[in-house]
Formats: structure tokens, C-alpha cells, sequence
């Protein structure tokens, strides 16, 4: 029997983290004397199993819009299990706030990419090490925080992107990092600007395992903007991209490829008629992620988006005339739209649905690690409220637009 264990708490919010970090732990040779468990929700009974076989260790991957969940959660555990449980936070908030972590009763916060760190880090506690020597694991006693710029970036190939041991499974995450700042996004922050792709071979051996051990016959894939593919992230590199569908494709069992659709998205001045006329050939999703974000250029100047309404509307026409339906992201109440403004991004997601789109509707967030995190939150009025819910109603706006109007604002009084 394995002398420790973990409890990954396995919540909706971060199954994508979950499968990779699980993964980085499985594909971890020293990990023999760990036992994995991830549960949906922490139960009293779970952990009391746990303790009662030996040295347990609770982690989350957190997002800044859920702590408040986690947060209420720890006090439970720590009421009811003391100091016999080490608990480890990660994520994006972590990254962006490993001290509110600490202060709520995590033992350690992992800032930047947890694939090296978090098995390192568990390797310490296992082996009474002292891990707040591993740079990028923040403890009580640590008395500068890194950022996670500071700290050494994985190469996803030495990584894979998810948990076939356990069966927690999820997209294929083929390229990291963002050389573009927009400043709503938190993931030049987290990722840092360096574009990183995962190579074809790895890609497909990933995939060819997953269909021979756990059944899979369909793939998506993650990416900040997945037609950069193969690039730096600065322009389409279709020769790169064609070479990952085509060898995707040959995958025997697998039947279907989700490519440039949710949870990834494409940036307008990517979406041209070659690309979409190649990717027509190869992936089975119907619709197509594009970010246009506001009707405003004078808006989208501000949030330093680099392309303008006129290029967006020009990459939703043309991948409508190539077969997809565009799912084009919105974000209502960015920091300096004028209520004008709000109004007029309300209208085009109308004029969008004529064109045969559907929008993907977002309140701002002040996002811990984005450049606008101390901006006001994102506020609709009555009528864009009214507005959204019917385009909702018809089915043709999606998004947690509403909820994200009280995580915004609960998120600026912290
Ligand atoms: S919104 Fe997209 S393009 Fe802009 S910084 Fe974030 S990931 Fe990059």
C-alpha cells in the first residue's frame, strides 16, 4: 500500500489543470509510494480515510473567481483535520496572489507552471526535504514572492497533457505562453510571452495511447490562439499547422479533431481562406472560436488588442463563407467603453446573429496578473441586460455573462 496520498480536488472550474498536473504526477517515476485521488467534491469521510492510512496532501488548483468556494472549503478541513493534512494551492491565483493563498490556510502556494514543481514539491514533503527550496514554492517562511516570468518555463514535451492512469482527460494543450498583451488577459502573466508548441510526435503518441487505453475517438485541443500553431505566435504557420492535423488525422481509432473551437480560440487577423479551406479537411467541429471583443476600435486600442472591429467582422464573414459557424467572444463593460459603446457591442452581437454567428458574451473581470486588474468591474445596464437574455433565449448568445457580472464586482472588493 502506497505510504501517502494525494486528494486533488477535481472541480469543474479546473479540469483542464487537473488532467495535466495528475498527468505530471503519474509520468513521475518517484511517485511509487503516492496514492492519487481526485474527487469532485472533498468529503469528510474521503479525508478521514486518507489520514487514517498516512501522510495526506490536499491540493487545488485555484482560480482567482473561486476562491471564495475553496476558501470556505479549507476552513472546514482545517477545522475538522488540523495540521494532519498539508494543503497545496496552485493556478492562476496562486500565481497572481500565493500570499492570499497562505493567509487563508494553505501550507504552500505554487506560482507559475506546476508540471516541474508540483511533483518536486510532493517529492520534498514525502522525503521530509524542505520545500521552499524549490524556486516558485511559497511557504510561511518565504520572504520574496517570484513572479512566474522569474521562474524556468517547461517544455510541454517533457509533459503529457493528461492523466491516462487515472483516466482524467481533456484537451491536448499544443501551445503555451502569448506574445500579445492584451490587458484584459492574464495570460501573458502566467505564461509568459514565449510562444511554446508541443511537437507533432509528441502530440501524437499522446493521442495514440489515449485511443488504445482509454477509449478516446475524438480530440480538442487547447491553445491561446490555435492557428499559430508551429509559429512564435505572430503569424499563421500553415505548413506547421497542416503537418499536426494531417498527422492527427492518420491517428487509427480516432475519428474526430476539435480544432480552433472552445476552450481554444483564433485571433481575426489568422482567420484567412487558405487556413479555413485546409482545416475544412481535417476537423469535425462546426464552429470556430474568433476574438473580436468590442465594437469599438477606440475600445480595443485601449485594452492593446492590435487588430481592429473591421478585421474581426472580415475573419467572421470569410469563416462563414468556408462552412463555420463563428462563436465570436464579446467582453461587455471593458475599462474605458463609454455606455454608448456597450450599447453598440449589444447591437453587433445582434447584426453578428444576421451573419449567422453566435456570440460568446463576457463581463469584464479585473483578473489578478492581467494589466487591468485594478480597473472597475465590467456593469451592464438594464436594457443590455434585457438585450442579452433574449439573444440567450434564442440560443444565440452563450456565456456566463450574468455570473461573471457578480464575480467581477466581487472581485474588485477584494
Ligand atoms: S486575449 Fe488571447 S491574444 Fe490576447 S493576450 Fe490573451 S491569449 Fe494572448
Amino acid at each position: 500500500m502506497a505510504s501517502h496520498t494525494l486528494i486533488f480536488n477535481a472541480h469543474s472550474s479546473s479540469r483542464y489543470s487537473l488532467a495535466a498536473l495528475v498527468g505530471s504526477v503519474e509520468s513521475d517515476r518517484r511517485m511509487t509510494e503516492l496514492s492519487v485521488e481526485a474527487p469532485v467534491e472533498i468529503s469528510d469521510k474521503g479525508v478521514e480515510r486518507c489520514v487514517a492510512n498516512g501522510p495526506t496532501f490536499l491540493a487545488y488548483s485555484v482560480m482567482s473567481t473561486q476562491t471564495d468556494r475553496v476558501y470556505k472549503e479549507l476552513k472546514w478541513v482545517r477545522e475538522r483535520f488540523g495540521d494532519s493534512v498539508t494543503i497545496i494551492g496552485g493556478g492562476p491565483h496562486a500565481s497572481a496572489r500565493p500570499l492570499d493563498l497562505l493567509e487563508n490556510g494553505f501550507d504552500y502556494a505554487v506560482v507559475g507552471e506546476g508540471e516541474r514543481i508540483f511533483p518536486e514539491l510532493l517529492w520534498c514533503l514525502m522525503n521530509n526535504k524542505d520545500p521552499l527550496e524549490i524556486p516558485g514554492v511559497i511557504g510561511e517562511a518565504t520572504l520574496e514572492c517570484p513572479q512566474p516570468r522569474d521562474l524556468e518555463m517547461v517544455n510541454l514535451d517533457d509533459y503529457p497533457p493528461f492523466a491516462l492512469g487515472m483516466n482524467i482527460v481533456g484537451p491536448v494543450e499544443v501551445t503555451r505562453g502569448c506574445p500579445y498583451s492584451c490587458k484584459f488577459c492574464c495570460t501573458p502573466f502566467l505564461t509568459g510571452g514565449r510562444v511554446r508548441n508541443r511537437s507533432i510526435d509528441t502530440i501524437v503518441r499522446w493521442l495514440t495511447e489515449a485511443v488504445e487505453k482509454s477509449g478516446f475517438n475524438r480530440t480538442w485541443f487547447l491553445s491561446p490562439n490555435a492557428l499559430s500553431y508551429g509559429g512564435r505566435g505572430h503569424k499563421a504557420e500553415p505548413d506547421k499547422l497542416e503537418g499536426l492535423l494531417k498527422a492527427v488525422a492518420k491517428i487509427e481509432g480516432l475519428e474526430e479533431i476539435f480544432f480552433g473551437s472552445f476552450p481554444s480560440e483564433v485571433r481575426p487577423e489568422f482567420v484567412t481562406k487558405p487556413i479555413l479551406d485546409m482545416m475544412r479537411g481535417y476537423v469535425a467541429n462546426e464552429t470556430l472560436q474568433i476574438g473580436l471583443q468590442s465594437s469599438s476600435n477606440r475600445v480595443l486600442k485601449l485594452a492593446n488588442r492590435h487588430h481592429t472591429v473591421e478585421e474581426g467582422l472580415a475573419a467572421i464573414a470569410r469563416a462563414s463563407d468556408a462552412g463555420f459557424v463563428p462563436h465570436v467572444d464579446m467582453i461587455f463593460g471593458l475599462p474605458g467603453e463609454t455606455k454608448k459603446e456597450l450599447h453598440e457591442s449589444i447591437d453587433l452581437c445582434y447584426t453578428l446573429a444576421d451573419m449567422g454567428a453566435k456570440t460568446h458574451g463576457h463581463v469584464f473581470m479585473p483578473l489578478p496578473g492581467s494589466a487591468y486588474e485594478n480597473k472597475p468591474p465590467g456593469k451592464l445596464d438594464a436594457e443590455s441586460r434585457k438585450l442579452l437574455g433574449e439573444l440567450s433565449r434564442k440560443k444565440l448568445l452563450t456565456g456566463s455573462w450574468s455570473l461573471q457580472e457578480s464575480l467581477a464586482e466581487s472581485l474588485s472588493s477584494r
